[in-house]
């Protein structure tokens, strides 16, 4: 296979560019490297990636905040630990006051 960019010949696998179709050496395979035409739109694609990326994160974390307020405080459970704490704490001490 021949490089498109450096035009050296070589027996090694030929790379072929996504972006811009050319066939290049694995020194070359990247856009970067052999000024691929298709170099602007690889940018673009990287960009839009990064910015579906952002607004999808955004998006998990609101419907996460969402979850979470409809669900409300769990101030119910909370009290009622409370209260089995206390009663244990209670029983514990009447039972040490009982063995003493
Ligand atoms: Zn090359
Ligand atoms: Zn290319």
């Amino acid at each position: 296979m021949r490089c498109d960019y450096c035009q050296k010949v070589s027996d090694e696998l030929p790379y072929k560019c996504k972006f811009c179709g050319g066939t290049f050496c694995s020194d070359h395979r990247l856009p970067e490297n052999h000024d691929c035409i298709g170099l602007e739109s690889y940018k673009d694609v990287k960009h839009e990636e990064f910015r579906g990326g952002v607004v999808r994160a955004a998006k998990e974390y609101d419907a996460k905040v969402k979850a979470y307020a409809g669900r409300g405080p769990d101030f119910r459970k909370l009290a009622l630990y409370a209260v089995v704490l206390i009663i244990i704490a209670f029983i514990v001490y009447y039972l040490a006051k009982f063995l003493m």
